[in-house]
């Protein structure tokens, strides 16, 4: 279990708690501002990325210092995740209300509404306030090129949604809005999503693993490699001896993308806590 689990989730996943999403957190006002700031700025995310490099040219000693300052500061005001499909399907089911929205990421590092973000509310949507405040912060930032603004979803549209996400290869992630309320779940990918160029380029995690990782079963494995290209995080390998892919355990973030893309059901996905080398690899 990851540390939120310990600190908000009593022992169990964090995020599948209800109370992390709810109304009452919602209406704090220091939150309500910082989700403000959040969207309507997304330049701000460019510049964090900036500071990460500057960061990392200073001296190490200076780094070591900085740095858990810095990752504290990261968990208690924006931090995610990483939550394979069948915990997001969970996490859909207790929300009443589910809205699709361009996101911030994206908009930052391509200029371009991508509809990766989906705001998760455990209100019904007339009451759900994450969508009021996003929709009061800025006409042009959801009416964009696409022009849909927030887009409401029933569970099962937004479930079909993920299940496309996840056919394309990109990883579901749980965040926080002023931890431990979770406003959003993001859809990631290497090459423009800002929070997997941080924790995976600049060496600055602003996500955990999921509490998964994943295991082949070499009996089903047939050696096709499809699983190899589709892992972000360059967690599997290929023995050329046996004949079979193989899963890094201190790399593996536990999304399963990989066992989406093998076709021969050889890849599961085990408890993170069970596996005595990557339990306390976070
Ligand atoms: S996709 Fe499945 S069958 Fe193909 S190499 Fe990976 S684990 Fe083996
Ligand atoms: S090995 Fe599979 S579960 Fe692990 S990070 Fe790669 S794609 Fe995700």
């Amino acid at each position: 279990m990851c540390e939120f689990c310990h600190r908000h989730g009593e022992g169990e996943k964090w995020y599948l708690q209800a109370q992390n999403y709810s109304q009452d957190l919602l209406s704090d006002l220091n939150r309500r501002r910082f989700i403000e700031h959040f969207f309507k700025n997304p330049e701000m995310l460019e510049k964090s990325q900036e500071k990460l490099d500057y960061l990392n040219r200073l001296p190490s000693f200076v780094r070591s210092i900085l740095t858990p300052f810095l990752l504290k500061r990261q968990k208690r005001n924006h931090y995610g995740q990483v939550v394979p499909l069948e915990d997001i399907q969970k996490i859909l089911e207790m929300a009443n209300s589910v809205v699709r929205l361009p996101c911030v990421c994206r908009k930052a590092s391509l200029g371009t509404e991508e509809r990766y973000c989906y705001g998760v509310s455990m209100v019904p949507p007339e009451e759900f306030k994450l969508g009021q405040v996003i929709r009061s912060i800025d006409a042009d930032y959801l009416n964009g090129p696409e022009a849909r603004g927030l887009e409401t979803l029933t569970t099962g549209e937004a479930l079909v949604q993920f299940r496309d996400l996840e056919s394309k290869g990109l990883c579901h992630t749980v965040w926080t809005f002023l931890t431990p309320f979770i406003g959003g779940i993001c859809n990631c990918d290497r090459s423009d999503c800002m929070a997997m160029q941080s924790t995976l380029k600049r060496s600055f995690s602003v996500m955990f693993r999921a509490e998964y990782v994943a295991g082949v079963n070499p009996e089903l494995c047939n050696g096709c490699r499809k699983c190899m290209r589709a892992c972000q995080f360059g967690a599997i390998s290929y023995s050329a001896a046996r004949e079979k892919a193989e899963v890094d355990l201190r790399r593996c973030y536990g999304c399963g993308i990989c066992r989406s893309y093998c076709t021969n059901g050889a890849i599961v996905l085990n408890d993170r806590s069970a596996s005595p080398i990557a339990s306390r690899l976070w």
